[in-house]
């Protein structure tokens, strides 16, 4: 009787699981709903799509490509180019961002939020899951003073959230397929990126309230999607904790 009971209880942790991330949860709105159906198709794209080492190591890992779910989001890796603070390509081409399912539905429906409000606007993802690797060579080759440094990247003897794809660095692209204004560019190491500065640069003139205001429908859509956002740089919001990340999703090497 005793082991019948465990094993109900069992049965119903288990299904609470797998049922958080499946297309019928009553968590997930409507929108997010129809866009988990694709997942069959992802299955599919995989085949096609993996392209390099690192995009082959994310799909193994079970991974879901964002564009299976939401087409509309746009991915704009900065780490795949040179445009980035060390300039050069750190990611092996890969074109694609790749999350865990959970992340991925809360963002698609952080982009229904949006598209809720304003239909011709769309978030454009500049960083998802980050190999700790990657972090590694980050935290080395990044010469600034450590003091500036902790701030802007984690220390990979910590880990960081992207390093299990439970962060995302995100923006909006709106009309005229234009980003819209934010005060500063993505990865913009000073005090002008950190929304607990926001209220001393707008007094002094270095931050507009039109990008104050952009910067706070970012944070309201995502926010409402679940995602929690930082105090030291607007584009980035965490999906979990380390601790829930930790137990939930695989630490990506
Ligand atoms: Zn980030």
């Amino acid at each position: 009787m005793f082991k019948k009971t465990i094993y109900q209880l069992l049965n119903v942790f288990f299904l609470l699981i797998f049922t958080d991330c499946s297309p019928s949860s009553e968590k997930i709105n409507v929108t997010a709903k129809k866009q988990a159906i694709n997942l069959q198709q992802d299955k599919e794209n995989r085949k096609i799509n993996d392209t390099s080492a690192l995009e082959h190591l994310l799909i193994q890992q079970n991974l879901i490509n964002i564009n299976s779910l939401d087409s509309n989001i746009r991915v704009v890796l900065h780490y795949s180019t040179a445009n980035n603070f060390l300039n050069k390509p750190l990611y092996d081409g890969l074109t694609n961002c790749y999350l865990p399912c959970e992340v991925a539905l809360k963002l698609c429906n952080a982009q229904y939020y949006l598209k809720s409000q304003f239909s011709n606007y769309n978030l454009v993802i500049f960083d998802g899951v980050r190999p700790l690797k990657i972090q590694k060579q980050m935290w080395k080759e990044l010469n600034i003073p450590l003091k500036q440094k902790v701030k802007y990247l984690a220390n990979p003897n910590e880990l960081s959230l992207h390093n299990y794809g439970a962060a995302v660095d995100v923006g909006i692209i709106g009309n005229n397929d234009l980003l819209l204004d934010m005060g500063t560019p993505f990865d913009f190491f000073g005090e002008i990126s950190e929304p607990k500065k926001e209220i001393k640069h707008i007094e002094n003139g270095l931050l507009s309230k039109e990008a104050l205001s952009n910067r706070i429908l970012l944070r309201t859509v995502m926010t409402k999607a679940g995602f929690r956002m930082i105090t030291s740089e607007w584009w980035h919001f965490n999906s979990d904790t380390k601790a829930s990340a930790a137990a939930k999703y695989k630490l990506i090497e």
